[in-house]
Protein backbone atom coordinates (compact mmCIF):
# COMPACT_ATOMS: atom_id res chain seq x y z
CA UNK A 1 0.00 0.00 0.00
CA UNK A 2 1.47 3.54 -0.99
CA UNK A 3 0.60 5.46 2.23
CA UNK A 4 1.85 8.77 0.00
CA UNK A 5 -1.27 8.38 -1.46
CA UNK A 6 -3.61 9.19 1.07
CA UNK A 7 -4.64 12.49 2.09
CA UNK A 8 -7.15 14.41 4.15
CA UNK A 9 -9.34 14.33 7.30
CA UNK A 10 -12.46 13.13 7.06
CA UNK A 11 -15.47 13.26 9.90
CA UNK A 12 -18.45 10.49 9.09
CA UNK A 13 -21.74 13.18 9.49
CA UNK A 14 -24.09 11.72 11.83
CA UNK A 15 -27.50 13.00 11.46
CA UNK A 16 -30.88 12.27 13.43
CA UNK A 17 -34.47 14.31 12.98
CA UNK A 18 -33.03 16.43 10.15
CA UNK A 19 -29.90 17.41 12.13
CA UNK A 20 -26.47 16.99 12.10
CA UNK A 21 -25.44 15.30 15.88
CA UNK A 22 -23.65 17.14 18.52
CA UNK A 23 -20.90 14.78 18.28
CA UNK A 24 -19.95 15.17 14.84
CA UNK A 25 -19.36 18.75 15.03
CA UNK A 26 -17.21 18.02 18.02
CA UNK A 27 -15.48 15.92 15.72
CA UNK A 28 -14.79 18.21 12.87
CA UNK A 29 -13.78 20.59 15.71
CA UNK A 30 -11.14 18.14 16.21
CA UNK A 31 -10.19 17.07 12.28
CA UNK A 32 -10.01 20.67 11.24
CA UNK A 33 -7.09 20.92 14.00
CA UNK A 34 -5.24 17.44 12.55
CA UNK A 35 -6.10 18.50 9.00
CA UNK A 36 -4.38 22.39 9.85
CA UNK A 37 -1.04 21.09 11.48
CA UNK A 38 -0.79 18.43 8.28
CA UNK A 39 -2.05 20.95 6.17
CA UNK A 40 -4.26 19.22 4.13
CA UNK A 41 -8.23 19.35 3.59
CA UNK A 42 -11.13 18.35 6.10
CA UNK A 43 -13.64 17.11 4.57
CA UNK A 44 -17.10 15.33 5.86
CA UNK A 45 -19.27 12.28 4.36
CA UNK A 46 -22.59 12.60 4.75
CA UNK A 47 -25.17 9.79 4.05
CA UNK A 48 -28.85 10.24 3.74
CA UNK A 49 -32.03 10.64 2.26
CA UNK A 50 -33.31 14.61 1.92
CA UNK A 51 -29.45 15.44 3.65
CA UNK A 52 -28.21 17.98 1.09
CA UNK A 53 -29.12 20.99 3.49
CA UNK A 54 -26.68 19.77 6.15
CA UNK A 55 -23.55 20.44 4.14
CA UNK A 56 -23.95 24.23 5.19
CA UNK A 57 -24.00 23.34 8.76
CA UNK A 58 -20.85 20.88 8.27
CA UNK A 59 -19.16 24.10 6.47
CA UNK A 60 -20.13 26.35 9.30
CA UNK A 61 -18.27 24.14 11.54
CA UNK A 62 -15.13 23.77 10.12
CA UNK A 63 -15.68 21.00 6.86
CA UNK A 64 -13.98 22.52 3.39
CA UNK A 65 -15.55 19.64 1.50
CA UNK A 66 -18.92 17.43 2.07
CA UNK A 67 -19.11 14.34 -0.05
CA UNK A 68 -22.97 13.93 -0.01
CA UNK A 69 -24.59 10.55 -0.59
CA UNK A 70 -28.22 11.34 -1.04
CA UNK A 71 -30.54 8.42 -2.10
CA UNK A 72 -33.83 6.76 -0.90
CA UNK A 73 -31.74 3.52 -0.76
CA UNK A 74 -30.04 5.36 2.25
CA UNK A 75 -33.04 6.83 4.12
CA UNK A 76 -32.80 4.45 7.35
CA UNK A 77 -29.15 3.88 8.64
CA UNK A 78 -28.31 -0.05 7.74
CA UNK A 79 -24.39 -1.52 8.17
CA UNK A 80 -24.37 -2.64 4.87
CA UNK A 81 -25.29 0.69 2.77
CA UNK A 82 -23.86 3.16 4.22
CA UNK A 83 -20.88 0.85 4.84
CA UNK A 84 -20.22 0.67 0.69
CA UNK A 85 -20.66 4.33 0.75
CA UNK A 86 -17.59 5.18 2.89
CA UNK A 87 -15.60 2.14 0.76
CA UNK A 88 -16.71 3.75 -2.18
CA UNK A 89 -15.69 6.87 -1.49
CA UNK A 90 -12.64 6.09 0.88
CA UNK A 91 -11.52 3.99 -2.79
CA UNK A 92 -11.91 7.07 -4.92
CA UNK A 93 -10.57 9.58 -3.01
CA UNK A 94 -8.35 8.33 -0.51
CA UNK A 95 -8.08 10.31 2.74
CA UNK A 96 -5.20 9.70 5.52
CA UNK A 97 -7.82 9.61 8.34
CA UNK A 98 -11.66 9.28 9.21
CA UNK A 99 -13.33 10.03 12.47
CA UNK A 100 -16.53 8.88 13.94
CA UNK A 101 -18.56 9.43 16.74
CA UNK A 102 -18.62 6.82 19.15
CA UNK A 103 -22.67 6.03 19.28
CA UNK A 104 -24.29 3.17 18.28
CA UNK A 105 -24.12 4.29 14.64
CA UNK A 106 -20.62 5.43 14.57
CA UNK A 107 -19.09 2.08 16.25
CA UNK A 108 -21.03 -0.35 13.65
CA UNK A 109 -20.25 1.07 11.01
CA UNK A 110 -16.38 2.13 11.62
CA UNK A 111 -15.84 -1.39 12.72
CA UNK A 112 -17.27 -2.73 9.66
CA UNK A 113 -16.01 -0.33 7.47
CA UNK A 114 -12.29 -0.90 9.21
CA UNK A 115 -13.48 -4.97 8.72
CA UNK A 116 -13.67 -4.43 5.17
CA UNK A 117 -10.78 -1.98 4.13
CA UNK A 118 -8.52 -3.98 6.28
CA UNK A 119 -7.36 -0.87 8.16
CA UNK A 120 -6.66 -0.05 11.54
CA UNK A 121 -9.85 1.90 14.13
CA UNK A 122 -8.93 2.73 17.83
CA UNK A 123 -12.57 2.49 19.55
CA UNK A 124 -13.63 5.10 22.18
CA UNK A 125 -10.56 7.26 21.88
CA UNK A 126 -10.10 10.42 24.40
CA UNK A 127 -7.19 12.28 23.05
CA UNK A 128 -5.78 13.11 19.43
CA UNK A 129 -3.25 14.20 17.35
CA UNK A 130 -1.02 13.48 14.12
CA UNK A 131 2.52 13.33 12.97
CA UNK A 132 3.20 16.31 11.24
CA UNK A 133 5.55 15.23 8.68
CA UNK A 134 4.24 11.34 8.33
CA UNK A 135 0.43 12.30 8.99
CA UNK A 136 0.77 9.20 11.53
CA UNK A 137 -2.78 9.56 13.77
CA UNK A 138 -1.90 9.40 17.11
CA UNK A 139 -5.32 8.19 18.99
CA UNK A 140 -5.08 7.35 22.77
CA UNK A 141 -7.09 6.08 24.85
CA UNK A 142 -7.44 4.08 28.34
CA UNK A 143 -5.74 0.87 27.95
CA UNK A 144 -5.24 -2.43 30.22
CA UNK A 145 -8.23 -2.06 32.18
CA UNK A 146 -7.57 1.58 32.28
CA UNK A 147 -4.52 1.36 34.38
CA UNK A 148 -2.41 3.02 31.48
CA UNK A 149 -3.29 5.44 28.50
CA UNK A 150 -2.05 3.73 25.41
CA UNK A 151 -1.32 6.07 21.98
CA UNK A 152 -2.62 3.43 19.33
CA UNK A 153 -0.93 3.74 15.50
CA UNK A 154 -1.92 2.29 12.18
CA UNK A 155 1.33 2.57 10.96
CA UNK A 156 1.02 0.28 7.34
CA UNK A 157 -2.66 0.80 6.32
CA UNK A 158 -4.74 3.76 5.22
CA UNK A 159 -7.30 5.22 5.99
CA UNK A 160 -6.18 5.03 9.98
CA UNK A 161 -9.81 5.67 11.68
CA UNK A 162 -11.19 6.58 15.35
CA UNK A 163 -14.48 6.57 17.11
CA UNK A 164 -14.39 9.41 20.01
CA UNK A 165 -17.21 9.76 22.21
CA UNK A 166 -19.62 12.37 22.63
CA UNK A 167 -18.32 15.80 24.56
CA UNK A 168 -14.52 14.57 24.78
CA UNK A 169 -13.64 17.02 21.82
CA UNK A 170 -14.55 20.42 21.68
CA UNK A 171 -16.87 21.92 18.14
CA UNK A 172 -15.86 25.15 16.75
CA UNK A 173 -18.03 27.90 17.32
CA UNK A 174 -19.92 28.16 14.36
CA UNK A 175 -19.38 30.68 11.40
CA UNK A 176 -21.94 31.04 8.88
CA UNK A 177 -19.87 32.89 6.74
CA UNK A 178 -18.17 29.66 5.88
CA UNK A 179 -18.82 27.88 3.04
CA UNK A 180 -17.03 25.01 1.43
CA UNK A 181 -17.43 22.23 -1.65
CA UNK A 182 -20.50 20.14 -1.89
CA UNK A 183 -19.00 16.93 -4.31
CA UNK A 184 -21.94 14.36 -5.06
CA UNK A 185 -21.53 11.40 -5.29
CA UNK A 186 -23.29 7.94 -5.56
CA UNK A 187 -23.10 4.06 -5.99
CA UNK A 188 -24.85 1.79 -7.67
CA UNK A 189 -27.02 0.39 -4.51
CA UNK A 190 -30.39 -0.71 -5.37
CA UNK A 191 -33.21 -1.55 -2.06
CA UNK A 192 -33.27 -5.38 -3.50
CA UNK A 193 -29.26 -5.18 -2.99
CA UNK A 194 -29.56 -5.45 0.76
CA UNK A 195 -30.34 -7.88 2.80
CA UNK A 196 -31.81 -5.85 5.94
CA UNK A 197 -35.17 -3.74 5.68
CA UNK A 198 -35.92 -1.24 8.41
CA UNK A 199 -39.78 -2.16 8.98
CA UNK A 200 -40.31 0.28 11.91
CA UNK A 201 -38.87 2.38 14.29
CA UNK A 202 -39.89 2.35 17.98
CA UNK A 203 -38.82 5.56 19.98
CA UNK A 204 -37.81 4.82 23.70
CA UNK A 205 -40.53 6.50 25.48
CA UNK A 206 -39.32 5.90 28.90
CA UNK A 207 -37.68 9.92 30.10
CA UNK A 208 -33.82 9.14 30.36
CA UNK A 209 -31.38 11.37 32.81
CA UNK A 210 -29.20 13.38 30.51
CA UNK A 211 -25.93 13.18 32.54
CA UNK A 212 -23.99 14.42 29.38
CA UNK A 213 -26.71 17.73 29.30
CA UNK A 214 -26.35 18.81 33.00
CA UNK A 215 -23.95 22.25 34.35
CA UNK A 216 -24.11 20.20 37.84
CA UNK A 217 -23.34 16.88 39.05
CA UNK A 218 -23.26 15.40 41.99
CA UNK A 219 -21.46 12.00 41.77
CA UNK A 220 -21.28 9.50 44.41
CA UNK A 221 -19.07 6.57 44.65
CA UNK A 222 -18.64 3.23 47.62
CA UNK A 223 -17.21 5.63 50.01
CA UNK A 224 -21.22 5.91 50.86
CA UNK A 225 -21.23 2.80 52.23
CA UNK A 226 -24.84 1.73 51.77
CA UNK A 227 -28.22 2.51 49.47
CA UNK A 228 -29.34 4.58 52.28
CA UNK A 229 -25.95 6.50 52.82
CA UNK A 230 -26.23 7.20 48.77
CA UNK A 231 -29.48 9.48 49.36
CA UNK A 232 -26.95 11.98 50.94
CA UNK A 233 -26.07 12.49 47.43
CA UNK A 234 -29.56 12.77 46.08
CA UNK A 235 -30.27 15.29 48.82
CA UNK A 236 -27.14 17.35 48.35
CA UNK A 237 -28.04 17.30 44.51
CA UNK A 238 -31.81 18.38 45.01
CA UNK A 239 -30.27 21.05 47.17
CA UNK A 240 -27.98 22.93 44.03
CA UNK A 241 -30.37 21.78 41.76
CA UNK A 242 -27.84 18.82 40.67
CA UNK A 243 -27.97 15.60 38.49
CA UNK A 244 -27.36 12.68 40.37
CA UNK A 245 -23.85 11.11 39.27
CA UNK A 246 -22.14 7.61 40.20
CA UNK A 247 -19.16 5.76 39.99
CA UNK A 248 -19.27 2.15 38.47
CA UNK A 249 -18.42 0.57 42.18
CA UNK A 250 -22.01 2.83 43.17
CA UNK A 251 -23.54 1.27 40.53
CA UNK A 252 -22.24 -2.64 41.10
CA UNK A 253 -23.69 -2.56 44.61
CA UNK A 254 -27.09 -1.80 43.26
CA UNK A 255 -27.55 1.79 44.92
CA UNK A 256 -28.25 3.37 41.66
CA UNK A 257 -29.10 2.65 37.86
CA UNK A 258 -26.12 2.34 35.36
CA UNK A 259 -27.73 5.40 33.62
CA UNK A 260 -26.44 7.42 36.12
CA UNK A 261 -22.37 6.71 35.98
CA UNK A 262 -20.22 8.18 34.65
CA UNK A 263 -16.61 7.09 33.02
CA UNK A 264 -15.37 4.89 30.63
CA UNK A 265 -18.25 2.69 30.59
CA UNK A 266 -20.74 4.77 32.04
CA UNK A 267 -21.29 8.39 30.23
CA UNK A 268 -18.62 11.09 29.22
CA UNK A 269 -19.39 14.30 30.74
CA UNK A 270 -18.77 18.02 30.67
CA UNK A 271 -21.11 19.77 33.53
CA UNK A 272 -19.94 23.42 35.14
CA UNK A 273 -19.79 22.05 37.92
CA UNK A 274 -19.15 18.83 39.15
CA UNK A 275 -18.94 17.19 42.88
CA UNK A 276 -17.42 13.76 43.69
CA UNK A 277 -18.03 12.37 46.85
CA UNK A 278 -16.80 9.25 48.08
CA UNK A 279 -15.27 8.25 45.00
CA UNK A 280 -11.77 7.48 44.82
CA UNK A 281 -10.77 9.16 41.61
CA UNK A 282 -9.94 5.48 39.37
CA UNK A 283 -8.65 6.52 35.95
CA UNK A 284 -11.89 4.41 34.25
CA UNK A 285 -14.15 6.59 36.43
CA UNK A 286 -11.31 10.34 35.65
CA UNK A 287 -11.66 9.95 31.47
CA UNK A 288 -15.27 10.68 31.92
CA UNK A 289 -15.44 13.48 34.29
CA UNK A 290 -12.08 15.34 33.80
CA UNK A 291 -13.38 17.96 31.36
CA UNK A 292 -16.15 19.37 33.58
CA UNK A 293 -15.30 22.95 34.24
CA UNK A 294 -15.22 22.71 38.41
CA UNK A 295 -14.38 19.66 40.12
CA UNK A 296 -14.67 19.70 44.10
CA UNK A 297 -13.74 16.26 45.66
CA UNK A 298 -14.92 15.15 49.15
CA UNK A 299 -12.98 11.89 50.28
CA UNK A 300 -12.22 10.97 53.56
CA UNK A 301 -8.65 9.56 52.83
CA UNK A 302 -6.17 12.70 51.77
CA UNK A 303 -4.36 10.19 49.39
CA UNK A 304 -6.96 9.41 47.51
CA UNK A 305 -6.11 9.89 43.89
CA UNK A 306 -9.55 12.56 43.00
CA UNK A 307 -7.75 15.09 44.95
CA UNK A 308 -5.23 14.77 42.38
CA UNK A 309 -7.80 15.90 39.48
CA UNK A 310 -9.99 18.26 41.46
CA UNK A 311 -9.68 22.10 41.72
CA UNK A 312 -11.11 22.19 45.56
CA UNK A 313 -11.02 19.12 47.95
CA UNK A 314 -12.51 18.43 50.87
CA UNK A 315 -10.63 16.09 53.03
CA UNK A 316 -13.01 14.63 55.54
CA UNK A 317 -16.00 12.15 56.15
CA UNK A 318 -18.67 12.92 53.75
CA UNK A 319 -21.64 12.00 56.47
CA UNK A 320 -20.15 15.29 57.89
CA UNK A 321 -19.48 17.12 55.59
CA UNK A 322 -22.51 16.89 52.61
CA UNK A 323 -25.42 17.27 55.35
CA UNK A 324 -23.80 20.73 56.62
CA UNK A 325 -23.70 21.60 52.50
CA UNK A 326 -27.50 20.47 52.50
CA UNK A 327 -27.84 23.05 55.47
CA UNK A 328 -25.75 25.57 53.56
CA UNK A 329 -28.03 25.80 50.49
CA UNK A 330 -31.05 25.29 52.26
CA UNK A 331 -30.48 28.32 54.04
CA UNK A 332 -29.22 30.17 51.11
CA UNK A 333 -32.32 29.13 49.20
CA UNK A 334 -34.61 30.02 51.86
P1 LIG B 1 -13.58 3.02 45.72
O1 LIG B 1 -12.41 2.95 44.80
O2 LIG B 1 -13.84 1.90 46.63
O3 LIG B 1 -13.46 4.39 46.49
C1 LIG B 1 -14.27 4.77 47.54
C2 LIG B 1 -13.70 6.04 48.09
O4 LIG B 1 -14.56 6.54 49.10
C3 LIG B 1 -12.31 5.88 48.72
O5 LIG B 1 -11.41 6.79 48.14
C4 LIG B 1 -12.55 6.20 50.20
O6 LIG B 1 -11.44 6.89 50.79
C5 LIG B 1 -13.76 7.07 50.14
N1 LIG B 1 -14.58 7.05 51.37
C6 LIG B 1 -14.92 5.98 52.13
N2 LIG B 1 -15.73 6.36 53.14
C7 LIG B 1 -15.90 7.70 53.01
C8 LIG B 1 -16.63 8.68 53.73
N3 LIG B 1 -17.36 8.34 54.81
N4 LIG B 1 -16.56 9.96 53.33
C9 LIG B 1 -15.82 10.33 52.25
N5 LIG B 1 -15.12 9.44 51.52
C10 LIG B 1 -15.17 8.14 51.88
N6 LIG B 1 -15.50 3.13 37.34
C11 LIG B 1 -16.31 4.18 37.13
O7 LIG B 1 -16.58 4.97 38.06
N7 LIG B 1 -16.86 4.39 35.90
C12 LIG B 1 -16.61 3.59 34.84
O8 LIG B 1 -17.15 3.82 33.76
C13 LIG B 1 -15.73 2.48 35.02
N8 LIG B 1 -15.42 1.67 33.99
C14 LIG B 1 -14.50 0.67 34.19
C15 LIG B 1 -14.09 -0.12 33.10
C16 LIG B 1 -13.16 -1.11 33.31
C17 LIG B 1 -12.71 -1.93 32.12
C18 LIG B 1 -12.62 -1.34 34.59
C19 LIG B 1 -11.60 -2.41 34.80
C20 LIG B 1 -13.03 -0.58 35.65
C21 LIG B 1 -13.98 0.42 35.48
N9 LIG B 1 -14.41 1.22 36.56
C22 LIG B 1 -15.21 2.28 36.31
C23 LIG B 1 -14.07 0.87 37.96
C24 LIG B 1 -12.94 1.68 38.52
O9 LIG B 1 -11.71 1.07 38.25
C25 LIG B 1 -13.08 1.81 40.06
O10 LIG B 1 -13.13 0.50 40.59
C26 LIG B 1 -14.31 2.58 40.51
O11 LIG B 1 -14.37 3.83 39.85
C27 LIG B 1 -14.20 2.81 42.01
O12 LIG B 1 -15.40 3.34 42.48
P2 LIG B 1 -15.40 4.24 43.79
O13 LIG B 1 -14.44 5.36 43.63
O14 LIG B 1 -16.82 4.57 44.06
O15 LIG B 1 -14.95 3.18 44.89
Amino acid sequence: MNLDEYKGVWVFLEHQDGKIVPVSLELLGAGRKLADKRGVPLAGILIGEGVRQLAATAFHYGADTVYLYDDPVFRDYRTESYMRAVIACVEKHKPETILYGATSTGKDLASAVATDLETGLTADTTMLDVDEATGLLEASRPAFGGNIMATILCKKHRPQMATVRPKVMKALPIDTSRKGELIEESIPLREEDIRTKVLKIVRETQTKIRLDEADIIVAGGKGLGSKEGFQLIHRLAEAIGGTVGASRDAVEAGWIDHAHQVGQTGVTVTPKLYVAIGISGAIQHLVGMQNSGLIIAINKDPQAPIFQSCHYGIAGDAFEIVPMLIDAFQVTAG
